[in-house]
């Protein structure tokens, strides 16, 4: 089985006959029964869930209910969310929120934190500024950079376990849980699908995938690495893993998956909390393997604005946790005990 990592990217907007078409494609798919899969756009995202055995419809459903509730919740561009509660709160009052939002936002700060800020969820005055928000990306001017950089600090933000509350101490500050939600989301999905009674699957969230179990053959499961150099659904290696505790998965950041173009340069989505631009290194991608996926998320991000020498200190710091980085010319380096086969001839593996 070759799952693959299919990201968004800023020229990748599905129209509602695309939308369809994904829809029927995969209602022809269950009902031919080729392919147990079930895919729905969410998160802006393609997201494909694959149950193997008694992949049930009414655990599709399930699934995907779960996923909408935690977009409705989670997401900046959802008014009512908490996350927007939250943000219009700045600078004002604690705001109660759910506890899944809670969970999620706490082990943002967690990584915030060891990250010593190249993650922060407070990015969000940033992604609005540079339009990525609002569908019109354009360059901001240095003073506009310059006013918005003093909101972006995780460590004005309180939260309380107890009351479950959170506060953002200045006004103007925001939450965006990009970098880590549809991570979070992909390990629900898991929890879904076993508590159904389910023991083999695939999450694929627009590239943040979750294996369950073991295929029929109990060889490894093969996971397709997209290509950072081209079209979404290209891969250019080859990753075998093993569900470690029944459980892995597999996240992938890169400077490809939105971006747009001004006079011939082009700007990405991932950004340095720190001179307010996106990130400008020698990688193109990384790709974090580890048991819970919303660890996985939080440190594909975190790792691409590291860069390749601080990132691969942190992934050796953790236990359990391993990377594949992919650079500017084409070389790609793994930790550990990654086994990774390129497909792509273009792209060279160098061992440490
Ligand atoms: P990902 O695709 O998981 O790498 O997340 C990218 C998204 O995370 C962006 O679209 C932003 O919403 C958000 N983001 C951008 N830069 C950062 C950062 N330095 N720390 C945390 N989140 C970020
Ligand atoms: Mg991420």
């Amino acid at each position: 089985m070759l799952c693959g990592i299919m990201k968004q990217c800023a020229s990748f907007k599905p129209s509602p006959q695309v939308q369809f078409f994904f829809l029927l494609f995969s209602l022809l798919l269950s009902c031919a029964q080729i392919e147990p899969s079930k895919t729905e756009f969410v998160f802006g995202t393609v997201c494909t869930i694959t149950l193997y055995d008694q992949g049930k419809d009414s655990v599709y459903r399930d699934v995907f209910a779960r996923l909408r509730e935690i977009e409705n919740y989670m997401s900046v561009n959802i008014s009512a969310s908490d996350v927007s509660r939250i943000n219009a709160a700045a600078g004002i009052e604690p705001i109660q929120v759910r506890e899944d939002v809670f969970t999620v936002i706490e082990r943002a700060l967690f990584y915030a934190q060891l990250t010593d800020g190249a993650f922060d969820p407070t990015v969000q005055p940033l992604v609005s500024l540079w339009g990525f928000s609002d569908d019109k990306p354009h360059v901001p001017s240095q003073p506009e950079i310059r006013e918005v950089l003093p909101l972006i600090n995780a460590q004005n933000v309180e939260i309380n376990r107890q009351t479950r509350a959170v506060f953002l101490k200045e006004r103007g500050m925001a939450l965006d849980l990009g970098g880590i939600a549809k991570g979070y989301a992909a390990d629900e999905a898991a929890q879904v699908i076993k508590n159904a009674g389910i023991n083999r699957a695939i999450i694929d969230l627009g590239g943040d995938i979750v294996i369950l179990g073991e295929p029929k053959d109990k060889r490894p499961w093969r996971v397709g690495i997209q290509n950072p150099n081209s079209n979404p659904g290209i891969f250019f290696g080859v990753l075998e893993i093993t569900a470690k505790d029944g459980q892995q998965s597999v996240v992938t950041s890169g400077a490809y998956e939105r971006f747009f173009e001004e006079d011939g340069i082009r700007y990405h989505h991932i950004f340095s909390p720190f001179s307010g631009e996106p990130i400008i290194n020698d990688l193109l991608s990384v790709t974090v393997i580890a048991p819970i996926a919303m660890d996985a998320d939080a440190l594909s991000t975190a790792v691409f604005v590291m860069g390749y020498e601080k990132g691969k200190q942190l992934i050796d710091s953790l236990p359990g946790t391993e990377a594949i980085f992919v650079f500017n010319n084409k070389s790609v380096r793994t930790t550990g005990s990654v086994d990774f086969t390129i497909t792509d001839n273009s792209y060279h593996l160098i061992h440490n």
